[in-house]
């Protein structure tokens, strides 16, 4: 007995170890008060890591918020084996092969707490596995952008059995909406990487036990900074009788933002073979492009180049650029639906949380040093050999990082 969306009629939780870090920030009482995801990044984080709160601490926490009332708990399951194969900054603690560990240790424990009776009265939406299954389309095989790691984690099918046995599992507690990681515009919105994607995501939908009841959407942008809108062009659009398609940041993609993308892509999902009531959620945490760089209105029509990045929100030097982007901001605040097929506007990523260290640190909890984090770095296939555009000193990815926090806020769109 699932609602088509559960965000509708529903308060959304809102994480106190993250509100806390947020309101204690100068200004950022103004935002403390937002629902953010809650990531289960590591087996110790079922129980609390290090003293933080654990998967049972947040449910009771919000059975608290609730107060007998719709609510909905935002998880983010996020530790498959050999977790991030195309990056460095958010390698996990489970080894390619330790797909036994993950089930066992990690979805079996996460599930069984859920499927506790206590909380039957949540609305539990688990996001499952971000950055994942569209790498194994994206950076495998014979392609410039492929690597090692994702080349094994195709071979071995442990993204697809770990994605399956989640969905199987998560999705057997009647309480629990499955949302499926499904990239970003900039990442599979070119027709190389779209209905391919969509077919992979069918096919781990469909692994393990799991089976296509078992998701109720799919989420996209998720720790992402690609643009919600881009008012002043359109992928239809031509300049002296040549397509935006042409232009150097549009490059050939289908899609020039996250709303236009999602939309299409659930239609595609829907043709692989998903149910034709699927959802999608779009994570606003960090798209929102506003402040003293934003453009007031199109760009001058002297040649297509001009026209879109005169025009564009998005100011990254390339749209495969994902760490700690210089010039984001707080994108839409999170509300239930927004727009057609969009079940809701989250923010999956909290705010202010690094997406990786700009210099290597040594840590326990599986995380490499990613030069896309590194601002000097200056590029390599999968950012079409740009530089990084990441903020400078920022800390290990999840970690606390006040200067991206401040600078959310001050380029947030709507301003705050
Ligand atoms: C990190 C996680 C963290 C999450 C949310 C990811 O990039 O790897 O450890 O919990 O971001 O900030």
């Amino acid at each position: 007995d699932r609602v088509d969306n559960p965000y509708e009629g529903a308060s959304v939780y809102v994480n106190p170890e993250w509100s806390a870090k947020a309101a204690a920030e100068p200004g950022g009482d103004r935002i403390a008060h937002q629902p953010t995801g809650v990531w289960l990044d590591r087996i110790a984080a079922i129980e609390g890591a290090g003293g933080a709160m654990g998967l049972r601490d947040h449910l009771d926490e919000a059975l608290t918020q609730a107060g007998g009332k719709p609510l909905v708990v935002q998880l983010v399951i996020y530790n498959l084996p050999g977790r991030d194969c195309a990056a460095l900054a958010s390698n996990g603690e489970l080894g390619p092969t330790e797909i036994d560990r993950y089930k066992t240790e990690y979805i079996d424990p996460i599930a069984a707490v859920l499927a506790d009776p206590r909380y039957a009265s949540l609305r539990i939406v688990t996001t499952i596995e971000i950055d994942s299954l569209p790498n194994l389309v994206t950076n495998t095989g014979g392609r410039p952008t492929a690597t090692p790691q994702c080349d094994t984690m195709k071979a071995n099918g442990n993204y697809i059995k770990g994605v399956g046995y989640a969905l199987g599992k998560l999705g057997a507690v009647p309480n629990v909406y499955n949302y499926v990681d499904a990239g970003h515009h900039g990442w599979i919105g070119w027709d190389d990487n779209f209905a391919a994607s969509a077919q992979v995501i069918h096919q781990a939908a469909t692994a393990e036990g799991s089976t296509v009841d078992d998701v109720h959407g799919f989420i996209t942008n998720t720790a992402n900074y690609s643009a919600l809108k881009e008012e002043n062009f359109t992928i239809g659009d031509t300049v002296n009788g040549t397509s935006v398609r042409q232009s150097t940041w549009v490059d050939w993609n289908r899609y020039t933002d996250e709303l236009s993308f999602a939309q299409a892509f659930r239609q595609e999902l829907v043709r692989a073979g998903f149910r034709s009531g699927v959802g999608m959620l779009i994570d606003t945490s960090r798209n929102g492009w506003g402040g003293t760089a934003r453009p007031a209105g199109p760009g001058p029509r002297t040649g297509v180049d001009a026209y879109v990045d005169g025009g564009r929100y998005d100011r990254r030097l390339h749209v495969g650029n994902w760490c700690n982007q210089s010039g984001a901001g707080l994108g839409e605040r999170p509300r239930s639906a927004p727009a057609a097929g969009i079940d809701a506007y989250v923010w999956m990523k909290p705010p202010g949380e690094s997406d990786g260290a700009s210099k290597a640190i040594p840590n326990d909890e599986g995380k490499g040093f990613d030069r896309m984090c590194d601002p000097t770095y200056e590029g390599n296939a999968r950012n079409g050999y740009h530089r990084s555009g990441a903020l400078p000193d920022a800390p290990l990815s999840g970690h606390w990082f006040p200067a991206q926090f401040q600078e959310l806020m001050r380029n947030a769109h709507p301003a705050l």
